[in-house]
């Protein structure tokens, strides 16, 4: 970048810092998308002279409420619930509800923030929007959630629709609360309308949507490595996380002839040397669905695995990293030690994993880098399926919207290629997603005027 230009950047960062203060998370997003959105800009005035980038630092409405509900005790808990709408300019606020205890309104507005570019990027006609609560779901009994959950949807209902924002999971939130919100807005409102995506087969869900993130990240890696004229077949991979993301990536992985060497929780990750296979994998996901434990009963369960109490499992070395637990999990250091071990690619399934400066170390050494609102989009185009069936009222068979996600990944690869690729051969795909989201936003709010 030009001198001039990361004076510029140095300044619009200012800016948005003095607005937000106190949020490192929606920071640290927005500089990683402006780094690469203001010389886009500079060349580009019509989005310069009309602020595009700047109006999307602003997201067009954050509600906040509280949430009161009653324990097995009958005690009363209180906690905040938020729904960011982010921007509407290609179609209505679209994006998850996170339920877990490091919920914010800097991390939700991050999540939004990212959603737009992300939802762009997939072709289809979704706007970015994210909420949540700093509800823990971990040790609750299946009554306190369903309490919990009506309540989150007695406040939220009011500002949601299917044609006005429509919200799905995310970390903390699976099929069982999406059901019982379902089940809450259409008892407020007696509609019955895809407002929710994710929802049960039963009452108007997809198929494919458990799987479609996960599976997505592995395409979208399986893309890069083409470009290398390599497989995912005969390579290793370390994946962290086991809920619905990892679970879907380690399968794929498996399918396409990989090893999966290692699964975490919050507590610790498990390295099986043998490989998680797709019988393993089935173990893992009664336990998290089903039993709801901790990763740690697997090494109990699987002689010859280990359990490491407390770390992360970038020190195990790979040729494939999938992060598919949470925000800034690989810091620089853990990029480090992925490089000097030899990774050659990284597909982001979770949403900003990896911190800034280890986003750079891994774009300096050259790695094929996929960032989250590529690599991890699978989820959210599956959820515009969803909503597509649900206007439709048809529901779509697994084999069709297995291969509509595959054509979408190989869509949103492309843009990001096109947009990402340097003189020297190299693909920069954070740049290419952020310019290749960007663009589509832009445009569709230069036509709206001011
Ligand atoms: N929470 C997912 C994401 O981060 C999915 C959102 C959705 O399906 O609306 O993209």
């Amino acid at each position: 970048m030009a001198a001039d230009q990361s004076t510029e950047l140095e300044g619009f960062m200012e800016r948005v810092k003095a607005r937000n203060p106190g949020e490192p998370e929606f920071l640290q997003a927005v500089q990683e998308v402006a780094a690469d959105i203001m010389p886009f800009v500079e060349a580009n005035p019509k989005y310069r002279d009309a602020k595009i980038l700047e109006r999307l630092t602003e997201p067009d409405r954050i509600v906040s409420f509280r949430v009161c509900w009653q324990d097995d005790k009958g005690d009363v808990q209180v906690n905040r619930g938020f729904r960011i709408q982010a921007n509407n300019a290609i179609g209505p606020y679209k994006g998850g509800l996170r339920f877990h205890p490091s919920v914010t309104q800097s991390v939700l507005k991050f999540l939004a923030f990212e959603q737009i570019f992300k939802n762009s990027l997939t072709g289809l006609p979704m706007g970015g929007g994210k909420g949540g609560a700093d509800f823990d779901p971990k040790g609750k009994s299946a009554a306190e959630v369903m309490r919990f959950c009506q309540s989150f949807m007695t406040e939220l209902y009011r500002h949601v629709g299917h044609d006005t924002d429509v919200p799905a999971g995310d970390i903390g939130v699976g099929g069982r609360e999406i059901g019982y919100m379902f089940g809450q807005y259409k008892r407020i409102t007696n509609n019955f309308t895809g407002v929710l995506t994710g929802k049960g087969l039963e009452y108007g869900g997809s198929e494919m949507r458990p799987e479609a993130t996960g599976y997505g990240a592995v395409y979208f890696m399986e893309d890069m490595l083409h470009t290398k004229g390599e497989q995912i077949e005969g390579k290793t991979a370390v994946i962290s996380g086991s809920g619905n993301v990892a679970t879907h990536a380690a399968e794929k992985v498996n399918h396409r002839g990989g090893k999966v060497l290692t699964l975490s929780d919050s507590a610790g990750f498990i390295y099986d040397p043998d490989g998680i296979d797709l019988e393993k994998i089935e173990w893992v996901k009664e336990l998290k669905n089903v039993r709801r434990g901790r990763i740690s009963e697997y090494a109990e369960h699987f002689p010859g695995a280990e359990y490491h109490q407390g770390k992360r499992p970038w020190g195990v070395a790979a040729d494939l990293a999938l992060p598919c637990a949470t925000q800034n999990e690989i810091d620089l250091e853990d990029a480090k030690t992925l490089l000097a071990n030899g990774c050659k690619a990284v597909a982001e399934g979770a949403n900003m994993p990896t911190s800034l400066d280890g986003v750079h170390a891994f774009l300096e050494a050259g790695v094929l880098f996929g960032p989250a609102k590529a690599a991890n989009a699978g989820g959210v185009a599956m959820s515009g399926l969803e909503m597509s069936q649900n206007s439709a009222r048809r529901a779509l068979s697994s084999e069709e919207l297995r291969d509509l996600l595959r054509s979408i990944m190989d869509g949103i690869h492309k843009r990001c290629y096109e947009a990402g690729l340097q003189g020297d051969g190299f693909c920069n795909y954070v740049k290419g997603a952020n310019i290749a989201g960007f663009k589509k936003v832009g445009d569709a709010m230069l036509a709206f005027g001011v």
